[in-house]
């Protein structure tokens, strides 16, 4: 197993999606090293020039991440010019995360694929695959069914403790007294239903 697959194997154990996971670590890392090493890279400026910019959903990102707001100036400040000089021939749609993403997916499917067995005998009690992810990666029948299984039984999991919460919040319970697993329950549901990680640094409610 390579480093992927380790981190997609403690990815199944966490709770979650653990290739909505995995995809959150790819696109952070990704847009880390961009803005901080490869922002004079002519190689970069040139795929993201010819490429048409990055994706409306990974602008955002990279303006909530904010990680050096110099690279990204550098970085965006290059694609304006760009713009202004050629607005006929700009090419759309080839966001180099999600292209880099696309290659990785492949790979996780294989790997989830491939160590099927090994992932289901551990896998975590609140992990499931999202419905983008049910949908996009099984590609085995038996193999489909199993994952819709295990992940329902998680669901089913943060179903309860979902229902606890709201109770809670009912009888206006003390907030001390709603448990990590109930606090995020409400942002794992979303999860699941967005196919995209949520997930607020914080642990504790709310
Ligand atoms: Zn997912
Ligand atoms: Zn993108």
């Amino acid at each position: 197993m390579n480093t992927l697959l380790f981190n997609l194997k403690d990815a199944t154990q966490e709770s979650g999606c653990p290739v909505c996971s995995l995809q959150q670590k790819f696109e952070n890392q990704y847009l880390e090293t961009l803005f901080y090493e490869y922002v004079n890279d002519r190689e970069i400026r040139d795929k993201l020039r010819n490429g048409g910019c990055f994706c409306p959903q990974h602008i955002r990102m990279i303006f909530e991440k904010r990680s050096s707001v110099l690279g990204i100036s550098i970085l965006f400040a290059d694609l304006l010019n760009h713009y202004f000089t050629s607005k006929s021939d700009r090419q759309k749609n080839r966001c180099p995360v999600c292209e880099g993403w696309k290659e990785k997916e492949a790979f996780i499917r294989q790997g989830l694929h491939k160590h099927w067995r090994k992932m289901k005998s551990s896998w975590g009690e609140r992990a499931f695959l999202c419905e983008k992810h049910l949908r996009n990666i099984p590609q085995d029948e038996t193999i489909r069914q199993e994952m819709e299984e295990i992940s329902e039984k998680s669901l089913k999991n943060i179903s309860q403790d979902l229902s606890s919460l709201i109770r809670k919040f009912d009888y206006q319970a003390p907030k001390k007294s709603i448990s990590k697993e109930e606090g995020t329950s409400w942002q794992e549901v979303l999860e699941f239903f967005a196919g995209s990680r949520l997930r607020k640094k914080s642990k504790s409610y709310p």
